[in-house]
């Protein structure tokens, strides 16, 4: 189990799943659509226990966008595909909290997404497991969202439209990545707004058991 000593930013990726951009009408990007949360949207989720989720109630709808999330080793500015590949130090789940109804505005006024995408505690985040507990191979991984004991979201990475690795190797050559820095890779469709006293699992399989973490959702 590793959690980052340091985090200087998280960098999320819009749009990765076919799926997803349509069931908010978006299209399908030609390259990834990047944007950054800073440290300070950190709010930590740990196994094992019941963690409180703070979102905001007075900006109209926050929905859930539960992604699987890449934690980098080492820097990378240009990289190769196989050195985007050996710089995973492991792989965890985040929830990606986004205002949208702040987020439609934004998009209308032609503005940034940040006060919609890049607020206080808008990226609960597990501890990260290296990818060798979790059988190892990247493309074969799934995760999966459950709301008050119902299936709300459920991801594959073979579903992505572009690799995890691609990924790395764009965002490195864009952003630079430090060690400790966070991807989060997008969301599988399935988005929907969250309500105070909501209770969710955030579910990572393995080919042995599943790692489950406890979220529940309070106001802020
Ligand atoms: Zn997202």
């Amino acid at each position: 189990m590793l959690v980052p000593a340091t985090i200087s930013k998280l960098v999320c990726v819009g749009r990765n799943y076919g799926a997803h951009a349509a069931e908010l009408g978006n299209a399908i990007p030609e390259s990834p659509l990047l944007f950054i949360k800073p440290a300070s949207a950190v709010q930590p989720l740990a196994l094992g226990q019941n963690n409180p989720v703070f979102m905001p109630t007075e900006l109209g709808a926050c929905h859930h966008e539960l992604e699987l999330t890449v934690m980098i080793g080492t820097e990378l500015t240009q990289c190769t595909a196989e050195q985007a590949r050996q710089a995973i130090a492991g792989i965890g789940l985040g929830l990606d909290l986004t205002l949208r109804d702040v987020q439609e505005q934004l998009k209308k006024d032609g503005h940034p997404w940040e006060r919609a995408k890049a607020f206080t505690g808008s990226a609960p985040l597990t501890e990260f497991i290296p990818l060798s507990d979790l059988g190892g191979e990247l493309e074969q991984l799934t995760f999966s969202l459950h709301r008050n004991g119902q299936l709300q979201q459920q991801g594959r990475v073979q579903d992505m439209l572009f690799t995890i690795v691609d990924l790395i190797v764009e965002i490195a050559s864009t952003f630079s990545l430090q060690p400790g820095d966070v991807i989060f890779t997008g969301t599988p469709a399935g988005v929907s707004a969250l309500h105070v006293g909501d209770e969710l699992t955030l579910t990572l399989p393995t080919p042995t058991g599943s790692y489950e973490w406890q979220v529940a959702v309070v106001g802020r």
